[in-house]
């Protein structure tokens, strides 16, 4: 049943994401939207990295980039390159492509070789040997060219979060949407979940559906409905990060990746915007300080000066992200860490997923039921590949790094990943017994496993043909990067 009334708690990127996509659908079905939000608690101000998928959410909207990338300083990403999560040696890196149609001539060239490699081979096996994208990111080149030909490739973007916020905002309030600047200090129950908020000028504000974008706190969904937090820390280690922007170097120029690079005791984002580098450590309080964590940045970037924010959170996530007449959407649905950039993906399915769940006929137990367990389902499959990135490093320079590795703590959709990796069978078999629980792809599980050599030591020599097979994919990557530009400020803006 579509909902009449709709509040939402809480203008972050969840929130106007929420505000827009609802608007876009249910406007026209006599939905009012009101978003409430208090500058005085502010957002979370981080998340600059997407997938994929924020193209989807742009073209729900019809805005397109011309509209609205500019007034974010927004920039394309190919994927993700990470350097030192096998070995300190910065040489050592792999990076994961966002992959398309006009990768599929060479991927299966990718697979057959890794199983090769499985099997003993010694056989090159880096996925950015025979990803288009990983050359176009080596380059600083954009994933768009105005050749006909080359249309096929994924992209993903970088953007200013708060930008991004303003600008959805703007649209949102285009599509009806009501803005109230407010806090909101009491929140009234009844049997149904949520009676009202109270907010502290405009005081109360009733509905008949309550979407919970109030943050890492949750103040519908956690603090009133009392849906707790499932501790994901034994899987994924991480509760801190310290953010850290930069100036570019080369002002014109900047690169199409985001970098996560290994550190002492996690990892650090770079993620080029136009305007400046967003740059953070993501770390864990068990083996490391916040003062450590800051100034082990400060070191990694040369940079003294610049301000830097604490962030502090508790991976996990809840289990019933619509109870009641509540939905949770972003942070107060749980947070993992910002690894592989997942979460405002995450953010674009629940509300999806829910906008259909409520067109669906009525039966909001069953529905309720089943759409809880579609989201369930997504997280723990993105948590599953988060995790395997700690659990397949082979760095021994830190207790932090040897611990997660050694970890025994994980799903058996992971365990059943990693052992059919590792045993000479079918990979393609061993994933197909999981499928139901994958979230990331069969390309995306080849190269992390085989980016991050998770192999046995060869024993046996080369194969003629699967060496001539990667030389080729070399010449075809490097041939068809020719055909796209540099990405520039004057273009992108
Ligand atoms: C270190 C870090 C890095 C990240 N990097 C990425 C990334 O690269 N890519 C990605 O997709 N995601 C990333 N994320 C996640 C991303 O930041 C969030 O998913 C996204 O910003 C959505 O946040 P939100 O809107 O749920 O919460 P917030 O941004 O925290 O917004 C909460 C809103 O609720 C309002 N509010 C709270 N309490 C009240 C109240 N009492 N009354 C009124 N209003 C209230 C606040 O004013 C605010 O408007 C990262 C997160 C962290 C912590």
């Amino acid at each position: 049943m579509i909902p009449k009334q709709i509040v939402i708690v809480g203008g972050g990127t969840a929130g106007w994401m929420a505000a827009t996509l609802m608007a876009n659908r249910w406007s026209k079905h006599g939905a009012s939207i009101t978003l409430v939000e208090s500058s005085k608690i502010g957002t979370i101000g981080v998340g600059e990295g997407s997938t994929p998928f924020l193209r989807q959410f742009f073209q729900t909207l019809n805005i397109s980039e011309k509209q609205w990338m500019a007034k974010c300083d927004a920039t394309y990403k190919c994927g993700i390159a990470f350097p030192n999560w096998c070995n300190t040696n910065e040489a050592e890196s792999y990076f994961h492509p966002f992959y398309g149609e006009i990768d599929s001539p060479l991927v299966k060239d990718f697979f057959n070789n890794c199983q090769y490699r499985r099997e003993g081979f010694d056989i090159p096996t880096l996925p950015d040997d025979y990803f288009i994208n990983a050359y176009l990111a080596q380059q600083n080149k954009s994933p768009k060219t105005t050749n006909l030909q080359y249309q096929g490739i994924d992209y993903g973007y970088h953007f200013d979060a708060d930008k991004l916020g303003s600008f959805l905002a703007s649209h949102a309030k285009k599509l009806g949407v009501k803005q109230i600047q407010d806090q909101v200090v009491d929140i009234k129950t009844n049997t149904l979940g949520i009676e009202s908020i109270i907010t502290q000028q405009k005081g109360e504000i009733s509905g008949d559906l309550f979407v919970d974008c109030s943050g890492l706190k949750g103040i519908l969904i956690q603090q009133t409905l009392k849906e707790e937090l499932i501790d994901y820390q034994k899987y994924i280690p991480n509760n801190r990060a310290v953010a850290i922007g930069t100036n570019h170097k080369e002002p014109s120029k900047f690169g199409t990746y985001t970098l996560s690079k290994g550190l002492k005791n996690g990892w650090m984002w770079s993620i080029p915007l136009s305007s400046r580098i967003g740059n953070g450590y993501v770390y864990s309080s068990k083996y490391m300080s916040s003062e450590d964590a800051e100034k082990e940045l400060r070191e990694q970037l040369n940079e003294y000066d610049a301000p830097a924010r604490h962030i502090k959170w508790s991976p996990g996530r809840i289990s019933q992200h619509w109870k009641q007449n509540c939905l949770a959407l972003g942070l107060s649905q749980g947070f993992l860490e910002p690894l592989e950039a997942p979460m405002l993906n995450l953010v674009q399915q629940t509300c999806e997923s829910f906008i259909e769940f409520c067109e669906k006929p009525h039966d909001l137990v069953n529905n309720q039921q089943k759409f809880n367990q579609v989201i369930n389902r997504l997280i723990d499959g993105t948590r599953d590949y988060l995790q395997a990135h700690y659990l397949l490093n082979s760095r021994s320079d830190s207790q932090y790094w040897i611990d997660n590795r050694n970890n025994t703590d994980m799903s058996s959709t992971l365990m059943a990943i990693v052992s059919g990796w590792k045993s000479q069978g079918s990979f393609d078999t061993a994933l197909a017994t999981i499928s139901d629980n994958l979230v990331y792809g069969k390309t995306s599980w080849y190269c992390i496993l085989s980016g991050m050599n998770y192999y046995h030591t060869p024993t046996k020599g080369s194969l003629r043909l699967a060496v001539k097979k990667h030389h080729n994919a070399k010449l075809r990557c490097q041939h068809i990067a020719v055909n796209f530009p540099i990405q520039v400020a004057s273009k992108q803006n």
